[in-house]
């Protein structure tokens, strides 16, 4: 087995990395800023290393720093976490070239999967249903940019094909507005993502957001975790999640896990991975591939009872999978309600110490948190502080449990938006299941 592993990421991630080391024995070195030399994982590490000051382009981002820590510490392998530097191309060939292993796939396939206009093509190649589109960039040729549209039919969205983080689209209800949105698109996209490339597809107005968790060794096995529901989202960033995605018919569902193990396949993908779906009327459109582990995965390992983390060690150890999709049985239902350090009104970010901290606990309640009692949230990075999953036998009971867990959570010294999450889950519309991503941001403005 891997013998030491440098996690090169902060908060609860590392310390949910660091937990799935240390049950297999392998050792681990945490890697921080000078702000979060109090963090937990940083306590527990065997090693550390500080890597920088606490703005995160120079640690956390700073590749140098991460390598060389791992140069004196005789790591083997880099976990990247999520955020930061998991999904860059040119750090996983770093890493590699400096002669560890990089926990996640090759840096040709994030390459790949991180191009929109590329990875597209791949999917539509491997049976993987996508948003109708213009299949590739949009030229000058103003007269096929049109048609293309026609086609398609309004409304439709611009999107800038190395665009991320919910920046670098716009949306296009009539033809007269078209050529302007795809220069102003274009010009952005050039100046944010120093690639102008832009291409078309249709604008979906009631989607909701339903993605697929993969594992896959790179030798030619795959399997799935089954789908989780992201809907509601706040400007692009999702609020809470679950396991599986409710209402949908079994026929999709078993072909849409079909089409994204077989795609694993097909382009050599090696870890775990997601891949996100738009779902209107029965039907899913691919919008993108994440090439690491997600925030929202313990939602997946609770109803599959699969540590997707202890998997990705044993794949970036050469190993193949440990089990088959016929292993996998999947039970009940899982929640997560993601806790941030914010106003629950504004939303502004509320650093600070926690003076009282109370975490819930019982039948089927999981924390993923880095927080304890004394601790200082810094004001330098992401404001989500905890994951708070609830699993039962049905969604009802997952629910009723996430009611109470949020109940019982005692976060004093700083705000968080836990108020907010207990409206949510007694929220009708949550309730009955199955909103789309536009039914938090409508609910708040409402
Ligand atoms: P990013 O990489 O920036 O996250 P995505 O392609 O994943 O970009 O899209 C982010 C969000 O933009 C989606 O979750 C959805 O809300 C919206 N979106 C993207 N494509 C479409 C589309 N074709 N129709 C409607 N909304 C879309």
């Amino acid at each position: 087995m891997l013998e030491k592993v440098l996690i090169a990421n902060r908060g609860e991630i590392a310390l949910r990395i660091l937990r799935a080391c240390k049950e297999m024995g392998i050792k681990t070195v945490a890697v921080h800023s000078k702000a979060d030399e109090n963090l937990m994982h940083v306590r527990l590490a065997d090693e550390t290393v500080c890597i920088g000051p606490n703005n995160a382009t120079d640690s956390y981002l700073n590749i140098p720093a991460i390598i060389s820590a791992a140069e004196v510490t005789d790591s083997v392998a880099i976990h990247p976490g999520y955020g930061f530097l998991a999904e860059n191309a040119d750090f996983a060939e770093q890493v590699e070239r400096s002669g560890f292993t990089f926990i996640g796939p090759s840096p040709e396939v994030i390459r790949l999967m991180g191009d929109k206009v590329s990875a597209i093509k791949a999917m539509k190649k491997s049976g993987v249903p996508t948003v109708p589109g213009s299949d590739g960039p949009l030229t000058d040729d103003h007269e096929r940019t049109l048609k293309i549209a026609r086609n398609i039919g309004y409304p439709v969205i611009i999107k800038a094909s190395g665009g991320g983080g919910g920046r670098g689209m716009r949306a296009v209800h009539r033809e007269q507005g078209l050529l302007n949105a795809i220069s102003v698109t274009r010009t952005e996209a050039g100046a944010a993502f120093n690639n102008d490339v832009v291409y078309l597809e249709k604008f979906l107005e009631t989607p909701r957001h339903v993605e697929v968790q993969v594992l896959s060794d790179g030798q030619g096995n795959a399997i799935h975790l089954g789908d989780r529901d992201c809907s509601l989202q706040r400007r692009h960033q999702k609020v809470i999640e679950e396991a599986p995605a409710p209402g949908i018919p079994e026929e999709a569902r078993q072909r849409i896990y079909k089409a994204c193990t077989d795609a694993c396949i097909e382009i050599g993908y090696r870890g775990a991975g997601t891949f996100e779906f738009l779902y209107q009327e029965g039907e899913f459109y691919f919008i993108e591939m994440n090439t690491r582990v997600q925030v929202e995965h313990p939602v997946s390992e609770e109803i599959s009872g699969f540590d997707i983390i202890k998997e990705q060690l044993r794949i970036a150890n050469g190993e193949t999978l440990s089990v088959t999709q016929d292993d996998i049985k999947f039970n009940g239902h899982a929640i997560e309600c993601r806790i941030n350090a914010e106003d629950p009104k504004t939303f502004m970010p509320s650093p600070g110490k926690l003076t009282q901290l109370h975490m819930p606990g019982g039948n089927g309640v999981r924390v993923d948190s880095h927080l304890y009692q004394g601790y200082s949230v810094p004001p330098f990075y992401d404001s989500m502080i905890a994951k708070l999953i609830t699993w039962g036998p049905d969604r009802e009971t997952a629910l009723t449990r996430m009611r109470n867990a949020l109940d019982e959570l005692v976060i004093e010294g700083i705000r968080t938006n836990t108020p907010l999450h207990q409206e949510l889950v007694r929220d009708t519309g949550f309730i009955e299941g199955g909103v789309n991503i536009h039914y938090l941001t409508k609910k708040l403005e409402g």
